[in-house]
C-alpha cells in the first residue's frame, strides 16, 4: 500500500499542502474539526444580514506570489477583484483630507519624486529611511530602527504595517516588518496591487481547493478534532480524534496543520507562539455607491480600511484587543457614522454585524516571533504547517501557503520550486 499523508487542520496551510501532495500523486487523507474549511479564512451566512460573509476581510497584493500560486493551481485567480494598476485610496475622516498612493509598477520609485502619487506633506527623501528596516535585527522593534511619528509614519508606514502585522508597530518585530516592506514597496508598484475576493473567501480559497482535491480522491472528513497522537521513540503512530482512531502505518506521515495553542497540546514539548491579537469586522448590508474602490485605507477614526462588495460594506480593525469589551452596539453605530462620511450615504444605520476574531494572528513581537517553529519536529513523521511556523513572515495567507507548500516538499523530498520558500527552514533531521 502507497503510504498516506495524514494532514489535520483544512485552513490555507492545510489545504495548501494537501493540494502540492495530492497533484504529486501521493494519498492524501485530511481531517478538519469543523464541519467547513477554511479556518480563519472563510465565509459563513450571517442571520442578521441575511447575506453570505466573510469573518474577515482579507487583502492580498500581486507580490503574494505563493499565494497566487495556490490560487492558481486551484483555478480560482480570475475571482479576485482589484485596480488594474497599484492605487490605494486614503481618506483622513479628522481633516476630511483624501489622496492616492500610486508606485509606479518597477523597482525605482520614482513615483516618490511626484507630490500627486504620494502621502500629501511628506518629502520623497523620508521615505528612504524605512530601508534602515531591512538590515535590522531579529530583537528589534520597529521603533528602535525608523521614528514612529511625523506624517508619513502617521498616514503610510503605521496604516501598512498595523495592516500586516497585526500589531501596533511601535511594539512590532522590526524583522517582520522589514518582510512586509521588501515583498510589497521595496519590490516595486507591481508587487503592491491590492487583491480582494469579491465574492467570498469561500469562493476563491476554499470551495476549489476542495473541488481540486475531491478531482484528486482526496476526501475531507469533517467533524474530525485531533485529541491525541500516540508516540513511539522518535514517530506519531496513531491519532485518536474522539471515539475514531487512525493508526499510522510505518512509511506514513503527519502534517499538524492546526492553530499554535491545539499543536502545542499535540505535541508535547513544541514552542510555538502564545500571545494574540484580536481582529474586529464591521459588516453592513448596503451597497456601495456606484464606482467606490474596492478598498479605502482610513485615517483619524475606528475604521482602518473600508471594503466594498457587491452587497454589503465592511472594515476592518487591527489589533484590535482594546475594542473588544465595548458594546456591539455602540461599535456599530460609531463605525457606521465614520463609513456613511466616507460614502455620502445615509447616517441611518443599515443591517450590521460585528465579528471579533480574538486569537486572529499570534502577535508580531520579536519574542513571539522567537518562538516559531521549523517545518520539522523531531518526530521524524511529523511536520507542521501554519502561518504561525517559520515563515519569515506574519501570520499572513502568503505564510500558510508557505508553509503547507514548504511541507509538502519535505515529503516530497522535492527542492521547492519557488525561491521564497528555500528560505524557509525544514528543521529536518
Ligand atoms: C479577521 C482576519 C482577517 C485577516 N486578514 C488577512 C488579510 O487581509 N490578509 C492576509 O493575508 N491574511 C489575513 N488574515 C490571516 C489569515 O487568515 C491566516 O494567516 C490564515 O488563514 C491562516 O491559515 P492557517 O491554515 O495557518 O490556520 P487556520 O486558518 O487557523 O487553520 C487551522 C485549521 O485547523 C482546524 N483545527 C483546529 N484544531 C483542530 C484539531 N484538533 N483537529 C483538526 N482540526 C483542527 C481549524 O478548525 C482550522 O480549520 C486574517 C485573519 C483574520 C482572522
Amino acid at each position: 500500500m502507497s503510504p498516506t499523508a495524514h494532514v489535520v487542520g483544512a485552513g490555507i496551510a492545510g489545504l495548501s499542502a494537501a493540494i502540492r501532495l495530492a497533484e504529486a500523486g501521493h494519498k492524501v487523507a485530511l481531517y478538519e474539526a469543523a464541519p467547513a474549511a477554511g479556518g480563519r479564512c472563510r465565509s459563513y451566512y450571517d442571520q442578521a444580514l441575511d447575506l453570505v460573509i466573510d469573518n474577515g476581510n482579507h487583502l492580498l497584493l500581486s507580490g503574494n506570489t505563493a499565494a497566487l500560486d495556490y490560487l492558481g493551481r486551484i483555478g480560482s485567480l480570475a475571482s479576485l477583484h482589484g485596480p488594474d494598476t497599484t492605487v490605494f485610496d486614503f481618506a483622513d475622516l479628522a481633516s476630511g483630507e483624501r489622496w492616492r498612493l500610486r508606485p509606479n509598477a518597477g523597482r525605482i520609485p520614482w513615483w516618490l519624486l511626484a507630490s500627486t502619487r504620494r502621502v500629501p506633506r511628506t518629502a520623497p527623501w523620508q521615505y528612504l529611511s524605512a530601508l534602515r528596516l531591512l538590515r535590522a535585527p531579529p530583537t528589534a522593534t520597529v521603533p528602535e530602527i525608523i521614528s514612529c511619528a511625523g506624517a508619513l509614519y502617521e498616514r503610510l508606514w503605521r496604516p501598512i504595517l498595523l495592516a500586516g502585522l497585526n500589531t501596533e508597530p511601535r511594539e512590532a518585530s522590526a524583522t517582520l516588518a522589514a518582510a512586509i516592506l521588501r515583498e510589497t514597496l521595496a519590490a516595486g508598484g507591481g508587487a503592491c496591487r491590492p487583491l480582494v475576493a469579491l465574492q467570498g473567501l469561500s469562493k476563491t480559497y476554499v470551495e476549489p481547493a476542495l473541488e481540486f482535491l475531491s478531482a484528486r480522491n482526496v476526501a475531507i472528513r469533517f467533524g474530525m478534532r485531533l485529541y491525541r497522537i500516540a508516540f513511539e521513540k522518535d514517530r506519531a503512530v496513531e491519532l485518536e480524534f474522539g471515539s475514531e482512531r487512525e493508526k499510522l502505518a510505518s512509511d506514513d506521515v503527519l502534517i499538524i496543520a492546526v492553530p499554535p495553542w491545539v499543536a502545542k497540546d499535540l505535541l508535547p514539548g513544541l514552542e510555538a507562539p502564545d500571545a494574540f491579537r484580536a481582529i474586529m469586522n464591521a459588516h453592513f448590508r448596503m451597497k456601495p455607491p456606484r464606482g467606490h474602490p474596492v478598498i479605502t485605507a482610513t485615517l483619524g477614526g475606528l475604521t482602518e480600511w473600508l471594503f466594498a462588495y457587491p452587497e454589503h460594506l465592511s472594515v476592518t480593525i487591527s489589533s484590535a484587543d482594546a475594542l473588544l469589551g465595548r458594546p456591539r452596539e455602540k461599535l456599530a453605530a460609531e463605525i457606521w457614522g465614520e463609513v456613511a462620511a466616507l460614502t455620502d450615504l445615509s447616517a441611518k444605520l443599515p443591517p450590521w454585524q460585528i465579528v471579533k476574531e480574538r486569537r486572529a494572528t499570534f502577535a508580531a513581537t520579536p519574542a513571539q516571533d522567537a518562538k516559531r517553529p521549523p517545518v520539522g519536529t523531531r518526530w521524524r513523521n511529523v511536520m507542521l504547517a501554519g502561518d504561525w511556523t517559520q515563515t519569515g513572515l506574519p501570520a499572513t495567507i502568503e505564510g500558510a501557503v508557505r508553509s503547507g507548500y514548504g511541507a509538502a516538499s519535505l515529503i516530497l523530498g522535492t527542492p521547492c520550486d519557488m525561491p521564497q520558500l528555500r528560505k524557509i527552514p525544514s528543521g529536518a533531521k
